[in-house]
């Protein structure tokens, strides 16, 4: 299934939206379109869970912090990024049940 794949590449978009980072790929084209809306804000949940913003970015997994943008990126991306698939992969099977009904 093509959502294997993507996962990881999602798991990146989540991390890169959470830092405040320039995206490399497009929603459009790591899921279905017909829901990349609902997954959109799908993603703005996760990423309010993983990021607290107070004075400099914190990590909202593991409090750890004040990052820098990239900072907080690599953190995500090296220490959370199973946590993050998870949330992602939760998320996506919701919204694919929905999709089916
Ligand atoms: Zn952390």
């Amino acid at each position: 299934m093509r959502q294997g794949i993507a996962l990881k590449k999602i798991v990146e978009y989540v991390a890169r939206k959470a830092s405040m980072l320039g995206q490399k790929y497009n929603l459009e084209d790591l899921v279905t379109p017909s829901i990349v809306p609902m997954f959109d804000k799908s993603i703005d949940k996760i990423v309010s869970i993983i990021v607290r913003n107070s004075n400099g970015l914190w990590c909202g997994l593991c409090e750890k912090g004040p990052f820098t943008k990239r900072g907080l990126y690599l953190h995500l991306i090296r220490v959370h990024s199973k946590d993050i698939e998870y949330m992602v992969h939760d998320e996506l099977k919701k919204l694919l049940e929905v999709v089916k009904k």
